[in-house]
């Protein structure tokens, strides 16, 4: 939120913010890369797709984003927790709802992104090191129940907040209480493209010629690039029974 010098003409009720706050803790922001789906389409997506859970609140936001009211808490990590969703095609980047996300920014940068980690030792299986090895990426928001059930061996997975203007890592380097290192493979179920010259996600438009004046940003509906080359899907992943938060 932006403070200015100017004087405040009004105070708002701590107590009536804190409720609206409250009511939308269930919601997530969900932006899909390409096109904005129409309301009463993306409405049928939703309540087709999305099973299992209470019919949430709908509401399209003028910048191009839509919010998503679930009515529980679960309702809403089932969904989060347990993407990556696609409408027709088009990956949707969903975010949790913040009392200070900025509606204005005309694009995302810090993205839940769901993180694998093949190989990893089981001895660091364990809920604080793997949020330790998550945390060099980004932040952790929640590990996936096959890996903190160790129920599957050579899988750990994690959804990890990450901002993707600073380039993922392959690899992480981590050091062992024992000192010794060893370099971790990075696997992402999905990640969006992210257009340096434009700073939006979706896209990559190519490198600016020698010489040349700076590219003119590509309008946010027509990518140049997305028209040839489709868009990277996201693995599907299983979905397990009984979530369980880290
Ligand atoms: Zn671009």
């Amino acid at each position: 939120m932006e403070e200015t010098d100017a004087q405040v003409n009004l105070w708002l009720d701590k107590l009536e913010v804190e409720k609206e706050n409250a009511e939308w803790r269930c919601a997530l922001i969900a932006y899909v890369i390409g096109e904005v789906p129409g309301y009463n389409y993306m409405c049928r997506f939703i309540n087709r797709t999305w099973e299992n859970i209470a019919e949430p609140d709908i509401y399209l936001h003028e910048d191009g984003l839509y919010v998503v009211r679930f009515q529980s808490l679960e309702d809403m990590q089932s969904v989060l927790y347990y993407g990556p969703h696609t409408i027709n095609n088009r990956p949707i980047i969903l975010k949790q709802w913040t009392a200070d996300f900025n509606f204005t920014l005309d694009f995302l940068t810090e993205i839940p992104l769901c993180v694998s980690f093949p190989k990893l030792p089981m001895s660091c299986w364990g809920g604080d090191s793997l949020s330790r090895v998550a945390s060099a990426i980004g932040k952790p928001i929640f590990a996936n129940e096959c890996t903190s059930k160790h129920s599957r061996i050579s899988f750990a997975s994690i959804l990890i907040e990450v901002n993707v203007t600073k380039g993922l890592p392959e690899v992480v380097k981590v050091m062992d209480p024992n000192g010794r290192q060893f370099l971790q493979e990075v696997e992402f179920d999905w990640k969006p493209e992210y257009c340096p010259y434009c700073m939006k996600v979706g896209h990559v438009c190519p490198p600016p010629k020698p010489n040349a004046p700076p590219p003119v940003p590509a309008p946010s509906d027509t990518p140049p690039v997305a028209k040839e080359k489709p868009f990277m899907q996201p693995k599907k992943r299983r979905r397990p029974q009984n979530p369980i938060q880290q």
